[in-house]
Protein backbone atom coordinates (compact mmCIF):
# COMPACT_ATOMS: atom_id res chain seq x y z
CA UNK A 1 0.00 0.00 0.00
CA UNK A 2 1.78 3.25 -0.55
CA UNK A 3 2.28 5.79 1.67
CA UNK A 4 0.38 8.91 1.83
CA UNK A 5 2.61 11.54 1.33
CA UNK A 6 1.64 13.50 3.82
CA UNK A 7 3.04 11.30 6.36
CA UNK A 8 6.61 11.55 7.17
CA UNK A 9 9.25 11.06 9.86
CA UNK A 10 9.27 14.23 11.88
CA UNK A 11 12.42 12.84 14.40
CA UNK A 12 14.85 10.65 14.42
CA UNK A 13 16.83 9.00 17.09
CA UNK A 14 18.59 6.57 19.16
CA UNK A 15 17.33 5.14 22.21
CA UNK A 16 20.23 2.84 24.02
CA UNK A 17 22.46 1.28 22.18
CA UNK A 18 20.36 -1.04 19.76
CA UNK A 19 17.12 0.58 18.61
CA UNK A 20 16.21 3.40 16.34
CA UNK A 21 12.93 5.68 17.15
CA UNK A 22 11.23 7.32 14.33
CA UNK A 23 8.29 10.40 15.41
CA UNK A 24 5.72 10.07 12.45
CA UNK A 25 4.07 13.14 11.06
CA UNK A 26 0.32 11.49 11.84
CA UNK A 27 1.39 10.92 15.44
CA UNK A 28 2.53 7.86 15.27
CA UNK A 29 6.01 6.80 17.66
CA UNK A 30 7.72 3.80 16.15
CA UNK A 31 10.70 1.83 17.61
CA UNK A 32 13.18 -0.17 15.46
CA UNK A 33 15.89 -2.51 16.09
CA UNK A 34 19.47 -2.44 14.25
CA UNK A 35 19.36 -6.01 14.11
CA UNK A 36 15.71 -6.12 12.49
CA UNK A 37 16.71 -3.22 10.39
CA UNK A 38 20.05 -4.77 9.18
CA UNK A 39 17.82 -8.39 8.53
CA UNK A 40 15.25 -6.08 6.22
CA UNK A 41 18.03 -4.20 4.08
CA UNK A 42 16.43 -3.97 0.97
CA UNK A 43 19.71 -3.61 -1.32
CA UNK A 44 20.02 -6.13 -4.17
CA UNK A 45 23.31 -8.45 -2.07
CA UNK A 46 20.93 -8.54 0.87
CA UNK A 47 18.01 -9.99 -0.84
CA UNK A 48 20.23 -12.35 -2.46
CA UNK A 49 21.74 -13.18 0.97
CA UNK A 50 18.09 -13.86 2.56
CA UNK A 51 17.07 -16.05 -0.32
CA UNK A 52 19.99 -18.57 -0.19
CA UNK A 53 19.24 -21.59 1.90
CA UNK A 54 20.69 -21.73 5.23
CA UNK A 55 24.60 -23.13 5.01
CA UNK A 56 25.08 -25.08 8.35
CA UNK A 57 28.82 -25.19 7.92
CA UNK A 58 28.96 -21.30 7.35
CA UNK A 59 31.61 -19.49 9.17
CA UNK A 60 30.68 -16.30 10.80
CA UNK A 61 33.16 -13.75 9.58
CA UNK A 62 34.37 -11.25 11.86
CA UNK A 63 32.03 -8.20 11.25
CA UNK A 64 29.33 -10.90 12.06
CA UNK A 65 30.99 -11.56 16.20
CA UNK A 66 30.59 -8.10 17.14
CA UNK A 67 26.76 -5.98 17.53
CA UNK A 68 26.57 -4.58 14.22
CA UNK A 69 25.29 -0.70 14.74
CA UNK A 70 24.38 2.31 12.04
CA UNK A 71 27.39 4.76 11.55
CA UNK A 72 25.02 7.01 9.55
CA UNK A 73 21.34 7.66 8.66
CA UNK A 74 21.38 9.43 5.40
CA UNK A 75 18.17 10.97 3.71
CA UNK A 76 17.57 10.19 0.46
CA UNK A 77 15.26 13.27 -1.24
CA UNK A 78 11.75 12.77 0.34
CA UNK A 79 11.38 8.72 0.25
CA UNK A 80 14.20 7.34 1.86
CA UNK A 81 16.90 7.06 4.30
CA UNK A 82 20.10 5.17 3.59
CA UNK A 83 21.57 3.62 6.52
CA UNK A 84 25.42 3.07 6.86
CA UNK A 85 26.68 0.27 9.08
CA UNK A 86 29.76 -0.81 11.34
CA UNK A 87 30.92 -3.54 9.07
CA UNK A 88 30.81 -1.11 5.69
CA UNK A 89 27.74 -1.68 4.42
CA UNK A 90 25.82 1.00 2.91
CA UNK A 91 23.81 0.11 0.27
CA UNK A 92 20.44 -0.34 1.69
CA UNK A 93 17.73 2.10 0.80
CA UNK A 94 14.87 2.03 3.43
CA UNK A 95 12.04 4.05 1.44
CA UNK A 96 9.58 5.29 4.21
CA UNK A 97 6.83 2.65 3.47
CA UNK A 98 9.22 -0.05 4.19
CA UNK A 99 10.09 2.25 7.50
CA UNK A 100 6.49 1.67 8.35
CA UNK A 101 6.21 -1.55 8.07
CA UNK A 102 8.66 -2.78 10.22
CA UNK A 103 8.08 -0.59 12.73
CA UNK A 104 6.74 -1.48 16.38
CA UNK A 105 4.49 0.94 16.98
CA UNK A 106 4.76 1.60 20.61
CA UNK A 107 2.66 2.09 23.65
CA UNK A 108 2.43 4.86 25.92
ZN1 LIG B 1 22.09 -4.73 2.25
Amino acid sequence: MPLDPAIRPTALRKEGDDRLVIDWSDGVTMRYTWQQLRDHCPCAGCREERQKPPDPFRVLRPSELVPLRPVSITPMGYYAYKIGWSDGHDTGLFSLELLRELGEKMKG
